[in-house]
């Protein structure tokens, strides 16, 4: 993959200027947010910059075997120092989110510094105004891998070492789900052909990040599929809506739900899926689709949410109870008239 070789040069002279840099990605990090933000940490260290990869909140703990996971400062658990190191930054990159506001508490912090900052993203509709440089493919299967080609086109094939490739790797892996979307390029497999040369565990890294659970977490999936999967056939949606009560029952911990999800699309006759999240931070939701219906511009219209067309989140505005009803309304709405 060749970049705009303007905008790669534009980034090389700010890399060298800078000496106190920051690596920041998305609230709720999933493995893209990680693989992309550590893997950007790993060749931004090797060029020897003072580095600090920082999130707004804490990852899933199976993301601990990734090369320095331990060094992340995480907004949520020590927003002081997360606001200090911002300060003394003379370089800011964004991976993985199309808007500051997705860095959550930290947004305030990135828009009143003076350092230049870069996006590295996949997302549509990304914020340009206050960028130094803009590095954005909606086509991409993930951020993570655009920062790979990134960093190959800034420094060469032969600088990416076995601590990059495992968190581009692993960036790559969630966001195609083990190569299942997202991934109709060639791209995609050339630059996950160029990183096993690194030596990376491509079978531990599945192991890491897929087979994981707690006996406890496997149960919660049979509870899901057998008494909250809600299936709604003449419309062709399901959906799963799990409250806090459950998840105490079941002894959940930051990440568990992740996936969860994807069982509703794997109906053969079902083409938007949808998760409901009560949180002590609000109900989270999570959109998916395998056809035409784009769950993004739903998200942003009825949720304040975002994303892809395909993979979309939101913060709901409503209560648990109110957001279930809400969707099912809207998206009865939505779909009356559309067949799908
Ligand atoms: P997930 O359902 O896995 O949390 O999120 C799916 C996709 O939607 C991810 O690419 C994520 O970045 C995006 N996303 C999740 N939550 C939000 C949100 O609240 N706002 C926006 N704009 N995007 C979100
Ligand atoms: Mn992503």
């Amino acid at each position: 993959m060749l970049l705009d070789e303007t905008k790669i040069e534009t980034l090389r002279r700010l890399i060298e200027q800078s000496e106190n840099v920051v690596v920041v990605s998305h609230v709720n990090p999933d493995g893209d947010a990680l693989g992309s933000a550590m893997g950007l940490r790993a060749a931004l260290a090797r060029r020897d910059k003072n580095v600090t990869a920082m999130l707004p909140s804490v990852y899933p703990d199976y993301f601990g075997f990734l090369p320095a996971a331990e060094s992340i400062l995480v907004d949520e658990k020590e927003h002081d120092r997360c606001v200090e190191t911002i300060a003394k930054a003379d370089l800011i990159v964004l991976a993985d989110l199309n808007q500051i506001k997705r860095t959550d508490k930290l947004a305030e912090s990135i828009r009143q510094s003076a350092a230049p900052k870069v996006l590295i993203d996949h997302h549509p509709n990304p914020e340009t105004e206050p960028m130094a440089v803009v590095f954005s493919d909606t086509d991409i299967s993930s951020a993570s891998e655009l920062a790979y080609w990134v960093v190959c086109q800034l420094y060469g094939s032969d600088f990416i070492n076995k601590s990059m490739a495992t968190c581009f790797y692993s960036g790559i892996c969630t966001d195609t789900g083990s190569f299942s979307f997202s991934c109709n390029h060639r791209s995609v497999y050339e630059a996950v052909g160029n990183m096993v040369e690194t030596g990376i565990d491509i079978n531990g890294i599945h192991d890491s990040i897929f087979n994981v659970f707690s006996e406890s977490r496997v149960r919660f999936l049979g509870y899901c599929l057998t008494d909250l999967l809600k299936v709604h056939s003449d419309i062709r949606m399901a959906y799963i809506a799990v409250s806090l009560d459950d998840q105490k029952r079941f002894n959940l911990e930051e990440g568990d739900m992740e996936s969860i999800v994807n069982y509703t699309l794997s109906m053969r006759h079902i083409r938007i899926g949808v998760l409901i999240k009560e949180t002590p931070r609000g109900v989270r939701m999570s959109f998916r689709s395998k056809g035409e219906f784009d769950v993004n511009v739903f998200a942003a219209k009825y949720f304040n949410g975002g994303g892809h067309r395909r993979a979309s989140g939101a913060t709901s505005p409503y209560d648990f109870a109110t957001t279930e009803a809400k969707l099912v309304e809207h998206l009865y709405n939505e779909l009356k008239t559309n067949a799908q």
